[in-house]
């Protein structure tokens, strides 16, 4: 045995880089910079995309593009035509003619070609200074297994000092490795589906030996990743249905009473909602759903009907918001909510600010029952409160409940509380059902009547004094403004405007006139606090802040969202920053600031034309991947590298295959490699 394939023999998912011949300290570290520490990391390196270079050319039939031929080279020389340019140039002929090949800055090249052999030349078939060449070719002896020449090439993501090229010498250094990776989908499945083997599949990915297998090997992980996903969330959802909760009897009359008392009609979609949230909240296992609806949709007034059933029956329940000042403004609307009610005094708002003395006393209040709808962030969960009669969680703009958080709950409460999870992201079904398969979901689809349309433009840099111009109409008129930036501070890297610039610029120049504030994330909390009271109470009449404002906040005053550079934002979140004005009776605008003069992106152009947020998340999801939607990509996580969201028969297929394992009674335990990464999965489909 010689010493590589004693090293290949006794190779594991967790042997280091360095082991591999060909990979030294040096280029190690380089793969470290990418995440890529030992041999599974290289194995799930996928490639971003793929050059195809398989077809063999005849040179009197090249056509300007990616060529291949097969030829001998000659006359290889280089030299240096001035300081830092060096050339190399050289002569490949083939039956059919002769083709000049020009490297740049490559001076090891004319020395490494051997006159009299055959090479697989793979490049740019381009014009140079009047000519054809073959620019920067990849070059390598004629053999049956080429490795960057005469072959669908992967390309990686690089780094500094780390070529695709150098990754592809990796994989295939642990090439037979791969061909040794067990089957992590159940073999029926494999069978039934028709479906490539794990390994011949990322073997593929990595080193396709024709469109055709590459193909069939991404349809292969595809099908594993939503098959996975699936898999996890239906199995979270039965341990669900498992799970004591307390069960809240359906009081009509009080319902009706509510109803009667609000200031306008309830929409179909509200309506249809809250039949489905009573019903769940009658069982005796715990509910989970999710109300999706565009911002403005009435979400408030569902989760209120809510709480008012569970109060009713004398339970608890816990309304949770992503910040303080939601949270404030959530208490002050409910509290008029339940004012014709004469329940209002059951509820509290209970937030890390307040004084610690303040604390303990409502902490004794909700102790005795006497408060019963408790307003917070998500601290309320950490919070020393107890907890033992609360049947309701409400969580307001955020996807879902870990199950950290669940159990945590369930350990405070003795039981399982209902879980409303209520979202402004509208998240299109194929991809709520694929990633929240564990969750009911209700759509409020529509709009509450009278809604007004909100004028939305995209404004070139060189259209700033206009707009100014026109922003100062406004606040003339008695509106006020929000402008967005994507970022605190200036920053080097990025030529985008910051909040601490745009304050600077339009409290000290453009709108001195005016009483200009700003708001970021890095404040501390009473000084945020203050901001926004003062902005809420007309004090200040532009608000310069990042997304901190993005969520929820309800000042029906504005009229106007600037958002600055944009083009870095998703389209999910331009959509609800947009939804922050058009509250109120006066015609609101929402102006896309460009950072610079370069041609508006179509996810731009989608806001200008469409108010309906689940038509602009659909197309998002199109342009972007299901990462731009709820920050996936960040999580990094779900795992959905693969698949397309938009390829319905395949995830149609990989999803009933999961719902058919659970049918089918089928254990986790037969199956080793699935059970590691489905009880993986278990836990981080429960995102925050
Ligand atoms: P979101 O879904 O964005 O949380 P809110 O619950 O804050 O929306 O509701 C936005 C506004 O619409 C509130 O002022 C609320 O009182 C009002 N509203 C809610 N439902 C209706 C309805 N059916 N008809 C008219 N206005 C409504
Ligand atoms: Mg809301």
């Amino acid at each position: 045995m010689n010493l590589e394939t004693r090293i290949l023999s006794c190779m594991t998912g967790s042997t280091l880089l360095t082991e591999i011949s060909g990979v030294g300290e040096a280029l190690a570290k380089k793969f470290a910079v990418l995440g890529i520490n030992n041999v599974t990391d290289l194995i799930n390196y996928y490639p971003r995309r793929y050059e195809d270079f398989s077809s063999l050319n005849k040179i009197s039939q090249l056509k300007p593009g990616n060529v291949t031929i097969e030829a001998e080279i000659k006359q290889a020389n280089g030299r240096y035509v001035r300081r830092g340019l060096h050339i190399t140039e050289a002569i490949a002929s083939d039956d059919t003619g002769s083709v000049r090949l020009v490297w740049f800055n490559q001076p090891y090249r004319a020395k490494a070609l051997q006159s009299g052999k055959k090479y697989f030349i793979s490049g740019q078939y381009e014009l140079s200074r009047q000519r054809f060449v073959i620019l920067n070719a990849s070059v390598e002896l004629a053999s049956d297994f080429p490795l960057n020449t005469a072959r669908i090439l992967a390309v990686y993501k690089e780094t500094k000092g780390l070529t695709s090229r150098q990754i592809r010498a990796a994989i295939f250094k642990i090439s037979d490795y791969i061909s040794k990776l067990p089957e992590s989908l159940p073999d029926h499945l494999v069978k039934s589906h028709n479906l490539m083997s794990r390994s011949a599949a990322l073997k593929a990915l990595h080193m396709p030996q024709n469109s055709s297998e590459l193909e069939i090997a991404r349809y292969r992980m595809g099908f594993e990743e939503v098959f996975n996903l699936s898999l996890a969330s239906l199995l979270n959802k039965l341990e669900n249905q498992n799970e004591n909760a307390l069960s809240v009897e359906f009081n009509e009359q009080l319902v009706r009473h509510f109803v009667k008392e609000l200031p306008f009609k309830l929409t179909d979609a509200q309506r249809k909602t809250c039949w489905q949230v009573f019903r769940d909240m009658q069982r005796s296992y715990p509910m989970n759903r999710l109300v999706e609806g565009d911002v403005g949709s009435g979400k408030t007034v569902v989760a209120t009907m809510a709480a008012l059933e569970v109060m009713e029956e004398g339970y608890q329940v816990a309304f949770m918001a992503p910040t303080e000042i939601l949270a404030r403004q959530h208490a002050e609307t409910i509290f008029k909510l339940l004012k014709p009610l004469n329940k209002q005094d059951e509820l509290v708002l209970l937030v890390g600010s307040m004084k610690e003395k303040d604390k303990a006393e409502i902490r004794n209040q909700v102790k005795s029952g006497q408060k019963k709808l408790i307003i917070g962030t998500h601290s309320l969960i950490q919070d020393k409160l107890d907890m033992h009669k609360l049947a309701l969680v409400i969580i307001d703009e955020q996807h879902r409940f870990g199950v950290e958080q669940r159990k945590t709950l369930m350990s405070k409460a003795g039981h399982m509380p209902h879980v409303l999870s209520l979202t402004a992201t509208p998240i299109p079904r194929s991809l709520a059902l694929t990633l929240y398969g564990e969750l009911d979901i209700s759509v409020l689809d529509e709009k509450p009547a009278g809604r007004q349309h909100i004028i939305t433009e995209i404004i070139s840099p060189n259209s700033r004094a206009q707009l100014y111009k026109k922003i100062d109409n406004e606040i003339e008129a008695g509106r006020q403004v929000f402008v967005v930036c994507p970022i605190i501070t200036d920053s080097d890297v990025l030529d985008v405007n910051s909040v601490e610039k745009v304050f600077e610029e339009l409290s000290k120049k453009h709108f001195k006139h005016r009483k200009v504030a700003l708001l970021h994330g890095k404040m501390k909390t009473d000084e945020k606090q203050v901001v926004m009271e003062d902005f809420i109470s007309r004090k200040i009449d532009i608000l310069v802040s990042t997304t901190v404002i993005e969520v929820g906040v309800d000042v029906p005053n504005a009229s106007v969202m600037m958002i600055e550079s944009a083009e870095r934002f998703g389209l999910a979140q331009l959509h609800q920053l947009r939804g922050r004005v058009g509250r109120g009776a006066h015609q609101a605008y929402c102006f896309l600031l460009l950072s610079d003069s370069a041609a508006p992106s179509r996810r731009l152009r989608a806001l200008t034309s469409s108010n309906d947020g689940f038509k602009l998340a659909e197309l998002d999801l199109e342009l972007r991947g299901p990462g731009a939607i709820y920050g996936v990509s960040q999580h990094g996580a779900l795992d959905l590298r693969i698949a397309q969201l938009t390829d319905v028969k395949l995830i149609a297929a990989a999803r009933s295959s999961a719902q058919e394992f659970i049918d089918a009674g089928d254990s986790l335990l037969k199956y080793k490699e699935l059970a590691s990464r489905i009880n993986r999965l278990r836990t981080v489909t429960n995102l925050n």
